[in-house]
């Protein structure tokens, strides 16, 4: 698959002139509730109602969707406010209901996105549609997997295409229901500049209060537009019930994030943007530098330990080091999460450097 122009004219088309808002609950749960939410998104920036139908679950025994009878409830959706209706698709099965139902807006969940097999027999079922089709990550960081999902879509036939950034899963534990990996996203983009990306901050944060801020990175980064589960009582959703915002809060999030048009043209903006990547270049080869210094050191203690016969990892004396630096980093605003993962991959670099001495 190469990069073409038209791969946006769907998106381009619409002259929405703001980004593309898709909005709804997590899950169909009720007819009255997939209505009266709707209703309340009528009238705004929202231009696709979304609402899970079928929705993989980590764990059985939760809520799993209300299947096809969803379905109706979305097709009054549209005829009640005129709004598009948007689901996830996970088979065939799914694939011909929702095209019955006139579903305008298919997506393809994260975990649906890591399977190749399932990817096809959605592609398969889809071919040559003219309903816009949207893949989400892989749960896993894998570029390649994601773009692959995409391609099955395009030789498919299918001309309507686009990504969403949901994040990606992590064994350790963060802040984010499911880490942006951002340059993940950038990179696609650098490679598929014409390919609209969605940003999903529901799914990345797992928490209505983070919402904005990555919402607000995402624009700043150039993406088309947001996917926002929105719920009339997030708190008594039947799913995802911590990540869910209200229309009212969706409508105030929409009004208070700075919308940016790529500005290339204006001199002086590209000055100064020349400017600070030139200083982000110049600290970014001291970086370097000092790490290749600090190695050095730790090759001296390689050799100590070496003929003292000890252990490479100490670990008082790394937690002491962390420790150190946490508080450093956080007087130079640096988070916690940052700190950690720099001197993780720090202290394995250092560690590899003292085993190769050891061992020679
Ligand atoms: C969803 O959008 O509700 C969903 C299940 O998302 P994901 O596939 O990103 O987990
Ligand atoms: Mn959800």
């Amino acid at each position: 698959m190469e990069n073409k122009k038209e791969m946006r004219k769907w998106l381009d088309d619409m002259n929405l002139g703001h980004p593309l808002v898709v909005a709804g609950p997590c899950s169909a749960e009720t007819e009255e509730q997939v209505l009266k939410i709707a209703h309340e998104l009528k009238d705004t920036d929202v231009s696709y109602y979304r609402a899970g139908i079928w929705k993989p679950r980590t764990r059985p025994g939760n809520f799993e969707g209300v299947g096809a009878i969803g379905l109706k409830w979305l097709q009054k959706v549209k005829e009640e406010t005129g709004l598009k209706t948007a689901t996830e698709v996970a088979n065939r099965a799914h694939v011909d209901l929702a095209l019955e139902h006139d579903v305008d807006l298919l997506w393809i969940g994260a975990r649906s996105t890591v399977s190749p097999f399932i990817v096809q027999e959605i592609a398969d079922a889809l071919e040559g549609t003219d309903k816009i089709v949207l893949v989400k990550n892989p749960v896993n960081p894998d570029l390649s997997l994601w773009l692959g999902a995409v391609e099955r879509l395009h030789s498919a036939n299918i001309e309507k295409l686009g990504v969403i950034h949901r994040g990606f899963s992590t064994y350790e534990k963060t802040k984010y229901r499911n880490i942006p990996e951002w340059q993940l996203a950038i990179e696609l983009q650098t490679r598929f500049p014409d390919l609209p990306i969605i940003n999903d901050p529901s799914h990345i944060t797992g928490k209505r209060d983070m919402i904005f801020d990555v919402s607000q990175t995402a624009l700043d980064l150039n993406f088309d537009g947001l996917m926002i589960e929105t719920h009339y009582d997030p708190d008594n959703a039947w799913s995802d019930a911590a990540q869910q915002v209200t229309p009212k809060k969706l409508v105030q999030i929409m009004k208070d994030l700075r919308i940016r048009k790529e500005t290339d043209e204006e001199a002086e903006y590209k000055n100064s943007l020349s400017n600070l990547r030139a200083q982000i270049d110049v600290l970014d080869n001291q970086l370097i530098d000092l790490l290749g210094k600090r190695m050095k050191v730790s090759d001296g203690i390689g050799e100590l330990k070496k003929q003292k016969n000890v252990a490479v990892l100490q670990s008082n004396r790394w937690n002491a080091i962390l420790g150190n630096m946490i508080l450093e980093g956080e007087q130079r605003g640096l988070s916690e999460e940052f700190i950690l993962k720099m001197f993780k991959a720090i202290h394995q670099e250092s560690i590899n450097h003292q085993e190769k001495i050891i061992n020679a």
